[in-house]
């Protein structure tokens, strides 16, 4: 498959709707960077939480985040996430931050920090000195199609009924989708997209962005559909 390049692909949705495997894969198949900004929100609540700050305090919350420390490697093989030096890539994913991540993701101060570091690694991606060498990058996350990167040559919301993505998510939680893991993960998917759709707008497509729903589909079936929408907007 050949794609025009720089390529940038926004990909928004909830939470278990499988954007990160998705959005990853895709990047690894087209040979461009991968952006995973959900890690971005939660390197931030691990890093407060490191630091002590009260995350209450929307004042301190922001003057920490601003001082943070954070170095990607955005191959999507093996992206790597460093926050003051330290690889954080398993502590961020534990459910001590899950739970608290969406506090610091509506601090709006937070918001337009890590936007701006995201407008900037996709800018040094769509250039020779970025990891993939100006191929470009797969951003993907809540506000990307709509905030970070409305300009985005392909954008695309990612979505699944809420049944399927609690099954997902229990799965990957729990390692069953039986009644107690679903209900177990009912908070950390619809609870926190909840907390989160208080500050951005990911369960509906904004104006030029495509609707994938992979209610039914699985990964790899995704993941070709996403890969034909690319093919189909930006192929030579
Ligand atoms: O995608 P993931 O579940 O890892 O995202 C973690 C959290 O980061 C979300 O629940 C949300 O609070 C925040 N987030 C955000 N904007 C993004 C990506 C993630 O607010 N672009």
């Amino acid at each position: 498959m050949s794609v025009r390049t720089p390529l940038v692909v926004a990909v928004d949705g909830p939470s278990g709707s499988g954007k990160s495997s998705v959005s990853r894969q895709v990047a690894a198949h087209l040979g461009l960077a991968y952006l995973d900004t959900g890690a971005m929100y939660r390197a931030a609540a691990w890093w407060c939480r490191e630091q002590g700050v009260d995350l209450a305090d929307t004042d301190a919350v922001t003057q920490a985040v601003h001082a943070m420390v954070l170095e990607l490697d955005l191959n999507p093989r093996f992206p790597v996430f460093r926050v003051a030096g330290h690889d954080v890539g398993t502590a961020i994913r534990a459910s001590a931050i899950s739970e608290v991540v969406s506090q610091v993701a509506t601090n709006l101060d937070v918001r337009a920090d890590l936007g701006r570091r995201q407008r900037a690694v996709i800018e040094l991606e769509c250039t020779p000195e970025g990891f993939s060498e100006g191929r470009g990058v797969v951003v993907e996350g809540r506000d990307i199609t709509t905030v970070v990167a409305p300009d985005a040559d392909v954008r695309l919301l990612l979505t699944a009924s809420e049944e399927a993505r609690l099954a997902r998510r229990a799965r990957e939680l729990h390692g069953t989708d039986d009644a107690a893991a679903v209900a177990a993960t009912r908070d950390q998917v619809v609870g926190r997209d909840a907390k989160d759709s208080t500050v951005v707008e990911f369960r509906t497509a904004a104006d030029g962005v495509v609707t994938v729903d992979s209610s039914g589909l699985d990964l790899e079936q995704t993941v070709r559909a996403v890969l034909d929408l690319i093919e189909s907007r930006t192929g030579e």
